[in-house]
């Protein structure tokens, strides 16, 4: 098995589009580092009385278009080398959504399935008071990402506020409603692609009404994307999985009762009227769309001539390696890129900072129309100049948003 690197795939993509921008190799050396990270050690005491450091970072890796954004992992697997790969990927993401922010990531190794709420609380807290001055409203504003979610930016938030001695609701976004949380943030990131999605089906001729979907990952962003696949576009989920495993059902699944079935067992497996299935059969099944909406590096050169969907829309960062993508597109089989697809997150995010610095607050009509806007007018973008010049939407996503940081990066006299 071949050992993946996000952030090596990710700057694979980015000399993808060297050549079209005519972007010479000093310049491409400058954007395959990130600008600044800070790494930090941050001691926690356990509830058994010990202290514990774990080791964390933030990485901002290029500010050139704005106040650089991205969002906070608690994962046991954490590396610095994928917190770069995100954050680059959180740079390309918003350039190609024209927000006017750069991108940024941050991290902590640990394992919150195996901390109780309130070492979480002290963890979340403690990681704010380490890099406390590396961020701010106007610098690097964080949000939720993989096992963080509205509460620990609730506890961020309140400790980012009480070192800098007033409310400062734009440090952060993905907050409660209640505490300067956006209506719509919680599910913007699957609601947003699943505006790509509608826009791509319709191109490519793939009727949605009883489309065969498979999602992986039931969290955040792959729970509200099979509930709003189901529920709003007709399509048939038939499976989804989590980090322990799967569930299929050809003729559909209950979804609303699944959630109730993973909140009281922890998992999704073993849902009545289902079979359970492994993560790598569930992307080898024989179905139209392939939702990955776990983590990077799951469709690989070893399992990707198995994926037999009609079009893959990638949910999460980084779910197919660059080995795989090439491989992918030799077949025929059409991706819709994370950059594009899943930049509902960030411009939700984005409509929450604009709140916060008004003191104002939107409806959820109002976030929708505009996310729903954002979404579309970034996939026309995309898919004109990847059918005019016939190449892979990825490349085509990269095209456009290395194009507007580095337009940005000469204005400013930097290259
Ligand atoms: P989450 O913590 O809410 O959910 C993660 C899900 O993935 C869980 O169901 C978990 O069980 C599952 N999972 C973990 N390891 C797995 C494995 N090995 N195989 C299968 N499933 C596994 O996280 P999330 O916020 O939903 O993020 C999911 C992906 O979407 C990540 O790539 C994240 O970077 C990306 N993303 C999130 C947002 C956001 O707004 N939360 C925005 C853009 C992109």
């Amino acid at each position: 098995m071949v050992e993946q690197n996000l952030f090596e795939d990710v700057k694979r993509h980015l000399c993808s589009c060297s050549a079209d921008l005519q972007i010479t190799p000093n310049l491409e050396a400058v954007m395959k580092m990130p600008m600044r990270e800070l790494h930090v050690s941050i001691p926690v005491r356990m509830d058994d009385g010990s202290i514990r450091a774990f080791s964390g970072f933030r990485v901002q890796y290029n500010d050139a278009l704005g106040p650089t954004k991205g969002g906070i992992r608690f994962h046991p697997d954490e590396t610095i080398d994928t917190i770069r790969g995100l954050a680059a990927i959180m740079t390309w993401k918003c350039a190609l959504h024209n927000l006017p922010l750069g991108g940024a990531k941050g991290g902590v190794i640990c394992n919150p399935k195996k901390m109780s709420p309130g070492e979480i609380e002290r963890l979340s807290r403690a990681y704010i008071q380490a890099i406390s001055h590396f961020i701010g409203p106007d610098r690097d504003i964080p949000a939720p990402d993989v096992y963080t979610d509205s509460s620990v930016m609730a506890w961020m938030m309140d400790e980012y506020s009480k070192i800098f001695r007033k409310t400062t609701f734009g440090v952060i976004t993905g907050k409660p409603v209640s505490l300067g949380g956006s209506e719509g943030r919680e599910d913007a990131t699957a609601r947003g692609g699943w505006f790509v999605i509608r826009e791509a089906a319709k191109d490519l001729g793939i009727p949605l009404d009883g489309a065969r979907v498979a999602v992986q990952g039931f969290g955040n962003v792959g729970a509200h994307a099979a509930i709003i696949g189901q529920e709003q576009y007709s399509v048939r989920v038939v499976a989804v999985s989590d980090s322990r495993g799967g569930v299929f059902a050809g003729e559909g699944l209950d979804l609303r009762a699944l959630l109730d079935h993973k909140e009281k067992t922890g998992s999704v497996m073993d849902f009545s009227g289902a079979r359970n299935i492994t993560n790598e059969e569930l992307l080898a099944l024989d179905i139209d769309i392939l939702i990955p909406a776990a983590l990077e590096n799951v469709i690989t050169i070893d399992n990707s001539s198995r994926v037999k969907a009609r079009l893959i829309a990638e949910f999460a960062n980084g779910p197919v390696t660059g080995d795989a993508d090439a491989l992918l597109q030799a077949r025929g089989i059409p991706i819709l890129p994370d950059i594009l697809c899943n930049g509902g997150g960030v411009i939700v995010s984005y409509l929450e900072m604009v709140q916060n610095f008004n003191l104002d607050h939107w409806d959820g009509e109002e976030v929708q129309a505009r996310l729903e806007k954002k979404m579309v007018d970034a996939y026309r973008a995309v898919h004109a100049l990847a059918s005019g010049n016939n190449v892979p939407m990825r490349q085509a996503g990269y095209t456009i948003a290395v194009g507007r940081v580095v337009t940005a990066m000469k204005y400013r006299g930097w290259v």
